[in-house]
């Protein structure tokens, strides 16, 4: 491709990718692929000549679009967000121009500053204490991996050491304290309360028993906006715990540490001046593309005690001077993150961004509000953000297993194509999840999801 034959490439692409913002809403939001149909489109072997950029957007629009789903589609309520934002889109369009490995500062010397400066500001908008240091991970996976690692050096290794979360807590803990090498009996699960949060006077007998029994609690793991429901496990109980047992204070504030941009939702963070480290994706809930996950940490010398290497093929005689975020985390090449972080919160401001949040909140509780208003319903934990847990009642006095009914009822709603939520257990029983979160959302798309879910709910 000539630089000439790229940029008409780039101008026409560029016109589809504004005219697929704008019409994204009239597409189904999840594909009607069945396995398979997308690759058997795929020929088995690749092109031994060069193809042109028509065929291969040709194919692209033919064979790829139909199996997309799109998870920034208005109607797109599932899981958590994904979001993103046009200002990050056209950084990430930069990134990929520039190509840069930003591994060590000299590989990139803005890179790492522009990181530098930008988590500042994020830990500014969260109001996270100054002994604070940012740095942006792939994932809330890999910044909790980084955390359980950081936790067991700390502690002196896995053996004897154990870790606690809450029975609510991301699977991708149970996968860190895996990956970390802790001993397989090593999680300790924490029972929750009737708000489905980590109840500290159990956490409190459990570091007791386990203190007694000659274990060594090395991490605890608290969620801030538990994956389910959203619960907030109380930090301010959690964190004198750990301090009072030597164990490292991880919070995963993946999805819901955004919402403490905004003053009224700053609670949920209240205690964590006595955490060791804490994660915020972003990408989720702060109009990013992903991946752009927060990872903010007390002690940076234990990290990099963890993390850092140092072979002569990389070494640079600014090393002393500067941050290497190569000894920040697990991967050593690094892509160029900050730029989109950067944009947007330029592009919005802090201000913009907080109205974003607030319309999403104020979108779920209208939502809330209607179904508790329908007595076929139950909403069965509280809604402090964006989400609603919401399901069909048990019929009274029948013992009936109302699980079969909501599972259809989801299968219901998302064939329709318009919408899209998720489901998940709560207190052992079948939930729909609702999350509002996409920056085309409006009012509109959380009627019709609703109008939907009645309509579903009672067929007759
Ligand atoms: C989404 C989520 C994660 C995982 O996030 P990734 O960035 O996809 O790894 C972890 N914890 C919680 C609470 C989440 O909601």
């Amino acid at each position: 491709m000539t630089p000439e034959q790229f940029r008409a490439h780039a101008h026409h692409l560029v016109d589809w990718m504004a005219d697929y913002l704008g019409d994204v809403a009239t597409l189904r939001v999840t594909p009607s692929a069945a396995p398979g149909d997308v690759r058997r489109e795929l020929p088995a072997d690749p092109p031994l000549a060069g193809e042109s950029f028509e065929r291969l957007f040709a194919d692209f629009q033919r064979i790829i679009m139909p199996g997309m789903t799109h998870w920034n589609h208005p109607g797109w309520f599932g899981y958590f967000p994904a979001n993103h934002s046009p200002p990050s889109i056209l950084a990430e369009m930069i990134t990929a121009t520039l190509g840069a490995q930003c591994m060590s500062w000299q590989t990139s010397p803005a890179a790492t500053e522009l990181e530098q400066v930008v988590m500042r500001w994020l830990g500014t908008m969260l109001e996270l204490p100054s002994a604070f240091t940012g740095v942006i991970q792939d994932t809330a996976s890999t910044a909790t991996l980084v955390a359980l690692l950081s936790a067991r050096e700390r502690a002196g290794g896995g053996d004897g050491a154990v870790v606690y979360a809450s029975e609510e807590r991301h699977s991708s803990v149970d996968k860190a304290v895996k990956l970390a090498g802790f001993a397989s009996d090593a999680l300790r699960l924490v029972p929750t309360d009737a708000a489905f949060a980590l109840r500290p006077d159990a956490l409190h007998g459990m570091l007791t028993a386990d203190t007694a029994a000659g274990r060594r609690p090395a991490c605890i793991v608290a969620t801030v906006g538990t994956t389910s429901s959203t619960a907030v496990d109380p930090l301010a109980e959690i964190a004198p715990l750990a301090a009072k047992h030597g164990a490292w204070l991880h919070v995963d504030a993946a999805y819901a540490g955004s919402a403490a941009i905004l003053p009224e939702r700053r609670w949920i963070l209240e205690g964590v001046a006595g955490a060791d480290s804490l994660v915020v994706n972003p990408h989720k809930w702060l109009f990013t593309n992903f991946d752009c996950s927060a990872y903010f940490v007390r002690d940076v010398p234990a990290l990099l005690a963890t993390f850092s290497a140092d072979p002569a093929y990389l070494r640079t005689r600014y090393d002393a001077d500067v941050a290497n975020f190569r000894d920040w985390g697990i991967q050593l090449g690094r892509r160029f993150r900050a730029l989109k972080l950067w944009w947007v919160i330029r592009s919005y401001g802090v201000d913009g961004l907080r109205a974003l949040l607030r319309k999403h909140i104020a979108l779920a509780a209208e939502f809330r509000a209607w179904v508790e208003a329908d007595g076929r319903f139950e909403v069965p934990a509280p809604s402090p953000f964006g989400l609603v847990c919401f399901r069909l009642r048990a019929e009274a006095g029948r013992g009936e297993d109302a699980d079969p009914r909501n599972r259809a009822l989801l299968d219901a709603v998302n064939a329709d194509g318009r919408v899209f939520l998720s489901g998940t257990v709560l207190g052992g029983r079948f939930t729909l999840r609702l999350a509002v979160g996409q920056l085309a959302t409006e009012r509109t798309h959380v009627e019709l999801a609703w109008n939907l879910v009645r309509a579903a709910a009672d067929p007759a």
